[in-house]
């Protein structure tokens, strides 16, 4: 048998069908195209975790459910006391075991989209089939559609970005308890930028039999380690508990968690910054003609350029050493549109004067 027909016999069709992950080259560039978070701890701070690190044993498998780091979560992120709490690597390993556990063939994942690009390749990876319902104009969720495309097609699960990547806008609690009680599925409330918004459903995890509230270190700066967490009842936490695989919480994130969450006001204070400078970046974007910014209570700011040119601003952007993502072609509702992490104010400037020179070389 040659490769191909291996390929073409045994690879399922939707498998064969997808592209593997990209991630775009940085060599070089000023990288604000995944959210990643700037700032890095001090010596003193390096020096500490190091010491902590130094005494972690390599030999023994970790602590399989990782109690010591789970109290931590919970006491730093207020997490209801009836509620269960389940790790990942990294939230997206979470978005996989829900499809695990509820998903399959003949099953359909549901979204306002535009949103994470994850929730349709995992649905498709684990055999789902996924709905995407079109957000309003202003990207808002478009409840009205969101509610008949539930009862149409009875979803194992709808997704639940607030706020929503790419487009940074929140959701309202209400909304997210509306949707709940319609939905037979899960309703995963994914709060991957809690950091940078007021709004949260944690304080009702566990309330609602069919809500997951999901989190991640990733925004708040620690994307390197890979956790995130999910919260809700523990009946339903606990049959996705089944499809973990043992260990996936390696020992040296465990430890790593721990000690930072000992310093959590540092990552804080840090998310404060970013809001801050959120603000300055949407205006000056705002400020450029042609351009629109949409509001934003996440960590980057998503732009819409002038019709046909998304990608030669994308590329001139890049010429002149500034890496952000170019969502053109992502989605229907996201033409010309580019996505930038907001960073440090030295790096925030560069874009911002980046783009005004790129603007002007499409010219
Ligand atoms: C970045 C992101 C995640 C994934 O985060 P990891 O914990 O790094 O896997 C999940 N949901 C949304 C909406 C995100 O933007």
């Amino acid at each position: 048998m040659t490769d191909d027909s291996l390929i073409e016999h045994w690879v399922h069709p939707r498998i064969q069908d997808l592209a593997a992950y990209q991630v775009a080259e940085a060599q070089g560039l000023i990288k604000l195209d995944a959210m990643e978070n700037p700032y890095i701890w001090d010596e003193t701070l390096r020096a500490q975790w190091l010491k902590r690190l130094a005494a972690v044993l390599l030999n023994r498998y970790p602590d399989p459910e990782a109690r010591a780091l789970i109290e931590a979560l919970r006491r730093r992120f207020a997490v209801p006391g009836a509620a269960a709490l389940l790790l990942g690597n990294g939230s997206d390993e979470l978005i996989q075991m829900v499809a695990l556990a509820v998903g399959g063939p003949g099953r359909v994942m549901l979204a306002p989209e535009p949103s994470f690009s994850m929730y349709r390749v995992i649905a498709t990876i684990t055999g789902c089939d996924y709905v995407d319902v079109p957000r309003c104009a202003d990207f808002s969720v478009d409840a009205e559609a969101l509610l008949q495309a539930i009862d149409q097609h009875d979803p194992c699960c709808v997704f639940l970005a607030c706020p929503n990547n790419p487009t940074g806008n929140s959701c309202d609690p209400a909304l997210v308890e509306k949707v709940a009680h319609a939905c037979s599925g899960i309703v995963l409330v994914d709060e991957a930028y809690h950091a940078f918004c007021g709004d949260t459903f944690m304080d009702r995890a566990g309330t609602l039999d069919n809500v997951l509230v999901m989190r991640t270190l990733s925004k708040l700066g620690l994307a390197g380690l890979r956790l995130g967490f999910l919260v809700g009842p523990e009946v339903l936490v606990g049959e996705i508990n089944k499809v973990r695989l043992p260990y996936n919480i390696n020992t040296l994130t465990q430890a790593s968690v721990e000690f930072a969450l000992a310093h959590l006001e540092w990552f804080e204070d840090k998310a404060r910054a970013i809001c801050r400078a959120r603000d300055d970046v949407y205006r000056a974007i705002n400020s450029m003609r042609g351009i629109t910014a949409y509001p934003s209570q996440a960590n980057f700011v998503l732009f819409r350029l002038p019709t046909g040119t998304g990608s030669t601003v994308f590329d001139a952007l890049c010429n002149r050493g500034v890496l952000v993502k170019n969502l053109h072609g992502a989605h229907d509702a996201l033409s010309d549109c580019l996505r930038v992490t907001v960073s440090t104010k030295e790096e925030n400037e560069a874009f911002v004067s980046a783009l005004a020179g790129a603007l002007n070389d499409s010219k």
